[in-house]
Parts: C-alpha cells; sequence; structure tokens
C-alpha cells in the first residue's frame, strides 16, 4: 500500500521515485486527497535530491496524463518552440507563421510575463481584442485553416502542473530543474507534438543565469521529450543583453513585424530562422540546416509570414495594425566614454514592470504601450551624451525615474570589449 508519507522519506533519502510512486502523488494531488503540506514536502524533497532521467519522464507523463490532449486534425506534422523567456524574445510571432508557411501545423500554448520576462500572450494583446483563450475546437479549426495559433494553453490541458505549480510559487521549490522539466514539457507535449525546439536562454536577463544550468536544463528537457519520443532539440542564447532592440509589449510586436517583412535587427532574425529550421529539419521538410535556412529567409524577405501573421492575428479577433501606437519618447544617454561592457537584465527587466509593462502581481492590467529601446549593443564604442536607450513612458517623472534605474547599470571599459555571440550552442 503506497502513502505520500513513504514516497516523500523515500526522496529525501535519495530514493530513485518508480513510475507507480510518481503517478501516486500526482493522482492524489489532484483529487485533493494529498493535501498540500505533503505535496510541496515532496516537491522540496526532489529540489533537494534531484530525479533521475527516468523519474523526470514519468512525472512528465503523468502530468500529462492528468489531462486532456490537443490531437491532430491533419496529416501534416505538428511542431512548436519553447523559449525559457528573456528580454525582447519575440521570436514566437515569427516564428508560428513563419514555419506554418512550410505546410506543418503549429499549435502554440503559450504564457503570459513570468518575473522581468514578457509573456507571448500579453505581446499579442497589444492588437485590441486578439483572443487568447481559444476552445479546443477553435484551436482545431484554425489549425486546418491557416496552420497556425498563438493562445493560452486551455484548463483541460496538464491540470497537474497548473495546480501543482500554483504550489511551487509559493513554497520556494519552482527553481529545481526536474519540476521545471515536467511543466514545461507535459504542457508543450498536450498538443501532440512531433518535433520541439527549445531555446534555453543564460544570463542576467534569463531565468538561468549562468551557462551551466541552461546547460543542464536544456538537456534535461530535450532527454524527457526525446524519451517521450517528440524529435526534441535545443540551442542555448545568450540573454545578458535584450534580442533585438524593443523590449515592451507593442514595441517588440512592431519589432516583430519588421523582421516578418525581412528587416529589423540582425539577431532577431537569426535566432528565428536557426530555431525554424531545426523544426523543418526534424521533421523532414529540408535536409540541412543550411538549406532550410536559406528557404526560410526567402519567405520572410517575400513577406509570406507577415501575410499568415495578419491572418492569425484577425482570424483571433485582434485589431490588426502594421504600426502599433507606443508611448512617448524620451532618451537616456552616456554621462561618460568607453565600450559597453555589460547591463543589468534584470534591472531593465523590473524597469519595464514599473512603466506598467509588466505584472507586479497576477491580474495587474499591462500598459501595452510602454517599453525600451536600446539603442546600442554589448562591445560598441560609446561617447558621452551619446543615446543609449530610448524609454517610452507615459510621464517626464516616470522617464525620469527609468533613467535613474538604468544609467548605473551600464558598465563602461577602458578597453574594447568583444561583442556577444547569440548562440552558444550547438
Ligand atoms: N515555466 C513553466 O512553465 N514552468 C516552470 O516550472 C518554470 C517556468
Amino acid at each position: 500500500m503506497l502513502s505520500a508519507a513513504a514516497i516523500i522519506a523515500k526522496k529525501r533519502d535519495l530514493g530513485e521515485l518508480t513510475k507507480g510512486e510518481i503517478y501516486f502523488m500526482l493522482d492524489g494531488f489532484v483529487r485533493g486527497e494529498i493535501p498540500d503540506y505533503q505535496m510541496s514536502a515532496w516537491a522540496m524533497a526532489v529540489l533537494c535530491r534531484g530525479m533521475t532521467d527516468d523519474e523526470v519522464a514519468h512525472l512528465t507523463d503523468g502530468m500529462l496524463d492528468s489531462g486532456e490532449r490537443l490531437r491532430p486534425t491533419s496529416d501534416r506534422p505538428r511542431v512548436d518552440k519553447h523559449s525559457t523567456g528573456g528580454l525582447g524574445d519575440k521570436v514566437s510571432l515569427i516564428l508560428a507563421p513563419l514555419v506554418a508557411y512550410f505546410d506543418v501545423d503549429i499549435p502554440m500554448l503559450s504564457g503570459r510575463g513570468l518575473g522581468i520576462t514578457g509573456g507571448t500572450l500579453d505581446k499579442l494583446e497589444s492588437f485590441p481584442g486578439y483572443n487568447c483563450q481559444l476552445t479546443t475546437a477553435q484551436i482545431d479549426r484554425q489549425l486546418s485553416e491557416l496552420g497556425c495559433v498563438i493562445t493560452g494553453t486551455t484548463a483541460e490541458l496538464a491540470p497537474a502542473d497548473r495546480k501543482l505549480y500554483g504550489l511551487r510559487d509559493v513554497t520556494g521549490t519552482v527553481p529545481s530543474i526536474p519540476l521545471i522539466t515536467a511543466s514545461i514539457m507535459s504542457k508543450k507535449l498536450a498538443a501532440s507534438l512531433d518535433a520541439l525546439v527549445l531555446d534555453v536562454k543564460f544570463g542576467s536577463g534569463a531565468f538561468m543565469r549562468d551557462l551551466d544550468s541552461a546547460r543542464r536544463l536544456a538537456h534535461s528537457l530535450t532527454s524527457t521529450g526525446q524519451r517521450l519520443g517528440v524529435a526534441t532539440s535545443a540551442v542555448l542564447s545568450d540573454m545578458n543583453q535584450p534580442l533585438g532592440r524593443m523590449v515592451g509589449n507593442a514595441c517588440e510586436v512592431n519589432e516583430a513585424l519588421q523582421v516578418l517583412q525581412g528587416e529589423g535587427p540582425a539577431d532577431v532574425r537569426a535566432l528565428t530562422l536557426r530555431l525554424a529550421a531545426q523544426l523543418l529539419v526534424s521533421v523532414g521538410r529540408f535536409d540541412s540546416l543550411q538549406g532550410a535556412m536559406v528557404s526560410l529567409g526567402a519567405a520572410l524577405d517575400a513577406g509570406k509570414a507577415y501575410e499568415l501573421f495578419e491572418a492569425m492575428v484577425c482570424r483571433q479577433g485582434g485589431m490588426f495594425s502594421s504600426q502599433l501606437t507606443t508611448a512617448p519618447a524620451y532618451e537616456l544617454c552616456a554621462d561618460n566614454s568607453g565600450w559597453l561592457e555589460q547591463l543589468d537584465g534584470q534591472v531593465l527587466g523590473q524597469t519595464i514592470i514599473d512603466l506598467g509593462g509588466g505584472r507586479r502581481e497576477l491580474g495587474d492590467q499591462l500598459d501595452h504601450q510602454v517599453g525600451v529601446e536600446m539603442l546600442v549593443r554589448v562591445g560598441d564604442q560609446i561617447s558621452r551624451g551619446q543615446p543609449l536607450l530610448r524609454i517610452f513612458a507615459r510621464s517626464a517623472a516616470a522617464a525620469d525615474q527609468a533613467r535613474n534605474s538604468l544609467l548605473p547599470t551600464f558598465r563602461l571599459s577602458p578597453q574594447p570589449v568583444p561583442a556577444k555571440t547569440l548562440i552558444v550552442e550547438p
């Protein structure tokens, strides 16, 4: 006879849990038979003692089995991308319509902002009326018509994750690689995917601050996906400075619209093409990453993905505009000369929240029009008085406050500093 107390003690004493024991904990918790205090103790034991790859796969499978799954509605391959979150990451907005143009279905189930990093759904809601709460039937219909959907996960998908995440959030048990893996993968795999690509970010503007933790998370995510039969690959990308120039909801949408027309910052385009190419190679649309990237780039330049993006926004009730309005702009100028060596992503992310572009508490209303435009990159030579940032704020006072927090975080070196490499591995 299984007991929650014995399973918690087994994990505490470094034991490897069986599939039956992991399912017993999850099922009991979802049904309300295992109380929050026992589930919290178990999550803490997992955080402290870790899990083997087998245990993580069972945990992911158990979370998947706690709910329904989206079922394929066509014989096209189904793919998705997940990013662990970073400042200025607007890749999903470009990648979803881009890969759909290559005749694959992309049922992208996305989230809202978490901590300092923005959420894809919040960005899309910069188009007034955009509906992020599609039902399973609506997702299926839109996929068969357009091939791409970006919406929130439904209440029926992986309910065990939703309940456990709520508990982890208030018990200090979020930063556990096994728990993060099962949480991310159960939500993604509930869409019955053939291939998944993961953008695992590291640096001051990311969830994982150092490369080594990002490597461990990438290994855990890819090995779990592969064990569960999904072609899963990952890239490790640097988040010590924002991706692209724009950070903030409408600002990022405007930048994504530029990239969708073959313009925009080179780093956003390069990362999007690379992640999209990995997906298309995984499902056999192309033989090589290089070949896939050339064709994907040509599709962007020809505006094919832009057309699909506009169709997706309109199909989901959004009032499409090729240039969203942003708040008034104020500049922040360098008070010294040198080479830009470092900036602090955490402070930048917090500044966006303070301007009203992110949430302090669940349920906070966002101001989609505020944000920041980076006018310089790490490695650039800076002269005193040169504009470093444009701050999109509601008032001069709010911009002043943002300036005061941001300026001290721009570290200048008297010697030249190398530019950063975006995709670090593989
Ligand atoms: N994102 C998730 O979906 N789950 C986690 O546990 C952490 C980040």
